[in-house]
């Protein structure tokens, strides 16, 4: 099959590895399966940024949409060193079976630009915000593309997005971005959707195992909105958080920790680094303790073949996208450690962004209590789907959470036809 030199990338080749080998188990039609290897359209720009410093820097930013069966593409923007075209376009294209596997209306986007959010003042961040959102404004829009937030970027991003998109058409917008804050369109719980499903599909799997949450020991790699979210639920439920980790570092006590007071340092000091009562643990070696649950909740690419031989979790619950590569997926899943893919562990951010997005085009909002519920009930219903599927075909969860995801959109491109 033809190369793509566009996207070339580690992240891009496995992306498309995935979907060449589902395609072949699903038996899929060959020009549907050619046709989804590709993204729909993809856009680079560059983004002059007037830094403090008073010199000018340019910036590479990308959008991508991959695939737009199922209806307007909806995916996160990122802000990281390492983001580029390849990665950004593999990304979209799990933002598709991500979506598409959650029965959202949705095909999948990503966005991205390449910088280092946490070494940029706020007015920086702004200006690089407000330009990017400029040189993309005509791949965006409420039924068009919908970002939303990713690493590197938050409320505050998507509140400048949406003002910079209204601006340009003489009103008010919401729709164009979810994730906002709540004062401006936001929804109640969107912050804390990712976190909150990741504990729902993980309680759905602990209890097929015949198990409890209270007294799991649990290991949590990341304590942004996504792992700081989960672990203070569990923490709620009775398991016993050994250790949890940063960018800076981790802190560990096999006494569990006392994820209110780590809340309180956090808020303190800016890390869990430091943490009274715990003994520091590297980022590396965290991965690598014994426990019942591990959640990667930060960076991609953290259980690698070079460690994979090493991780002593019974469940690794993906809480970051693409945090296992597929050399690791394989040991993983040779050595008998359950592992809940990204695409339905992380899913909970996304179904509220349809949420938020769907409560904005009607101007009625509803209370955090209906939209918790109607989450945990979408996730265990996904949940339940990819297990039978794994069950009944004899494959792993990231795979049968792949075929699910796939089918409806081929189907989809199907029952549409092709153009023109
Ligand atoms: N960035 C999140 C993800 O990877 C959320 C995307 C969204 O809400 O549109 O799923």
């Amino acid at each position: 099959m033809a190369e793509m030199p566009e996207f070339e990338s580690e992240m891009h080749r496995t992306a498309v590895a995935q979907l060449d080998q589902v395609a072949e188990r699903l038996n899929l039609d060959h020009d549907t399966h050619i046709r989804l290897r590709y993204p729909r359209r993809a856009l680079v720009v560059s983004i002059p940024v007037r830094m403090d410093s008073g010199h000018t820097e340019v910036f590479m930013g990308y959008r991508v949409h991959h695939n737009t069966a199922l209806g307007p593409t909806k995916g996160g923007l990122r802000y990281d060193a390492e983001v580029s075209m390849g990665e950004v376009t593999a990304l979209a294209m799990l933002m598709s079976w991500k979506c598409s596997l959650m029965g959202l209306p949705y095909g999948g986007a990503k966005g991205g630009v390449r910088c280092s959010p946490r070494n940029m003042s706020k007015r920086e961040l702004e200006s690089l915000t407000r330009r990017y959102t400029a040189e993309i404004i005509l791949m965006i829009g409420p039924d068009l593309d919908i970002p939303a937030p990713d690493l590197g970027t938050d409320e505050q991003t998507m509140a400048w997005m949406m003002d910079t998109y209204s601006m340009t058409q003489g009103k008010s917008v919401p729709g164009v971005v979810t994730g906002k804050p709540i004062l401006v369109g936001g929804s109640a719980g969107r912050r804390e959707a990712t976190g909150r499903g990741i504990v729902y599909v993980l309680y759905q799997a602990v209890h097929r195992l015949g198990q409890e949450i209270k007294g799991r020991k649990v290991i949590v790699q990341g304590f942004g909105n996504v792992g700081g979210v989960a672990a203070r639920m569990l923490w709620r439920d009775g398991a016993v958080i050994q250790g949890v980790s940063d960018y800076k570092g981790g802190v560990w006590n096999s006494q569990g920790l006392d994820i209110r007071a780590l809340e309180q340092h956090v808020k303190e000091t800016g890390s869990v680094v430091g943490f009274p009562g715990a003994d520091p643990i590297s980022n590396k070696d965290i991965l690598e303790q014994p426990c019942d649950i591990l959640l990667p909740a930060a960076t991609g690419s953290q259980i690698r073949e070079d460690n994979a031989d090493r991780i002593q979790a019974q469940v690794v619950v993906e809480g970051a996208n693409g945090p296992t590569t597929p050399e690791a997926d394989v040991i993983l899943h040779n050595r008998g450690i359950l592992v809940i893919p990204d695409i339905l562990a992380n899913a909970g951010g996304v179904v509220v962004s349809y949420f938020e997005w769907v409560q904005g085009l009607q101007f009625f909002f509803w209370k955090e209590s209906e939209i918790t519920s109607r989450l945990q009930e979408i996730m265990a219903r996904a949940f339940t789907r990819v297990w039978n599927i794994s069950k009944k075909e004899h494959v792993n969860l990231r795979t049968a959470a792949l075929m699910e995801g796939i089918r409806r959109v081929a189907d989809a491109h199907q029952v549409r036809g092709l153009y023109p």
